[in-house]
Formats: structure tokens, C-alpha cells, sequence
């Protein structure tokens, strides 16, 4: 999946440069000017991650990243803070306003993606490459294949998912033994601007638990009730459907 990032920069040769190598990375890069332009192109689509400059000419990046931390569209976008500001108090300003990060000019490239990654990683774990392994479930995002172990055997077998099954299902190994609602599940596994009922959560939850029946494994998905769904290996009297 590509990371979308969003540089917030007044000045053009910093600006430039931040999205020469951020591109060069792999991501995919917006640029803005100025608060009023990001607000516009968030609204348009919804960054994976913001890289917000601290000096800009219509608002502060501070009062933006509070502003961005109000609205409950915006308010879980990971922001890192570029400055050329290095005392201590303020740093702490940027930390309160709710910035994830904080990075002072000049900054190597290197240095960048490096902060990049690591708040991904805390903040977006549904987005890593990592292969992840639960329950005798092995599931590759870069492959995109699910093998399951059957008992003890050491052979597996592949387990064919749609795509949305297969992010559903990544996203609840990750966050394992959190029950998730079906609005959260929407919210994250579908993404941003999407207009569907809860319904459709259940009707790929049931699509999942079918896959999973194959390796007898369907129980780790599991039904909470009043409260939606999660992964879990502990045992759980409540599934149903
Ligand atoms: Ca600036």
C-alpha cells in the first residue's frame, strides 16, 4: 500500500527537496504552501501522515496540528514537526498541539524517512510490510498470502482471501485482542470518505470465518457482543453468527 504524505512547507527549495526524496522513498507526496491549501487537499484525501512546518505565512503549524487534532477526521493523522526552533520549550509546544514527532532543520533525508518510518510503525502498524504470525495464521502483506498450520502439522496450507478480506484480516492481527466496532473497522480497514453500512463489516467477517473454517481456525475471529470484533487465540464462549 502506498503511503500518502502531505509536506507543509512555505519554502519552495526545502519543500522541493523534502519531496524529491520522500518520492525517491516510495511514498507518494502532496505539497502545500500554507495551512488554508492543506486543509483543502485533506479534505480531498486523507493523508496517511503529515509533515508539518512550524513557521507558516497564513497560520501557525502549531495551531494546525491542534486544529487537525479537533476533528474526528483529522484528529488520528500522525503528524511530525519541521523547525528550525531547538529549544527545549519548544519542542514541547509542538508535542502538545499533538505532533508525533519532531524534527529540526536542517535534517539529512536520511534522517527524515527514518522518523517517517518509525512513527508509522507506533501509530499505522496496519501499514508495515511485516510479516505477521498468530494462532498458526501466517499472513505476508507483500505477498498478500494467508497460510494457515492445520494442528500440529508443520505444513501449511494458503488460504485465498479478496482484498478486502485480507486487509480486514491484517488489520485485526495486528490490533489482536482489541475489540474493534464496526465503525472503527470502517473507519480504517475501508477508509476515509467511504459511505457503507455496518452491515458489510459482517458480511466479510462471515466471509473470513468461512476461509478460516478450512484450517479450523475460524474461532480466532470472534464475535463481541454490543461491541463488535476481534482476533484472539484465547478462547471465547460468545462466537456466534
Ligand atoms: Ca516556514
Amino acid at each position: 500500500m502506498t503511503v500518502k504524505l502531505l509536506v507543509v512547507e512555505d519554502e519552495p527549495a526545502i519543500q522541493e527537496l523534502i519531496a524529491m526524496n520522500l518520492k525517491q522513498a516510495g511514498y507518494s507526496v502532496l505539497c502545500a504552501n500554507d495551512v488554508t491549501t492543506a486543509i483543502k487537499l485533506c479534505n480531498e484525501v486523507l493523508p496517511d501522515l503529515i509533515l508539518l512546518d512550524w513557521m507558516l505565512p497564513d497560520m501557525s503549524g502549531v495551531d494546525f496540528a491542534k486544529k487537525l487534532r479537533r476533528e474526528a477526521r483529522t484528529k488520528d493523522i500522525p503528524i511530525i514537526m519541521l523547525t528550525a526552533r531547538t529549544q527545549e520549550s519548544d519542542k514541547i509546544t509542538g508535542l502538545d498541539a499533538g505532533a508525533d514527532d519532531y524534527i529540526t532543520k536542517p535534517f539529512s533525508p536520511r534522517e527524515l524517512i527514518a522518523r517517517i518510518k518509525a512513527v508509522m510503525r507506533r501509530r499505522l502498524p496496519e501499514m508495515s510490510d511485516e510479516i505477521i504470525e498468530i494462532g498458526g495464521l501466517k499472513l505476508d502483506p507483500v505477498m498478500h498470502r494467508v497460510h494457515a498450520q492445520i494442528g500440529n502439522d508443520p505444513q501449511s496450507i494458503e488460504l485465498f482471501l479478496g482484498p478486502t478480506e485480507f486487509r480486514l484480516l491484517h488489520f485485526l492481527m495486528i490490533y489482536k485482542e482489541r475489540v474493534h466496532t464496526r465503525a472503527h473497522l470502517l473507519d480504517r480497514v475501508w477508509g476515509d470518505h467511504v459511505f457503507i453500512e455496518d452491515r458489510t463489516v459482517d458480511v466479510h467477517i462471515r466471509r473470513i470465518r468461512k476461509i478460516l473454517e478450512a484450517a479450523g481456525k475460524e474461532n480466532l475471529v470472534q464475535t463481541v457482543r454490543g461491541a463488535g470484533y476481534r482476533f484472539s487465540v484465547e478462547k471465547n464462549d460468545e462466537v456466534a453468527d
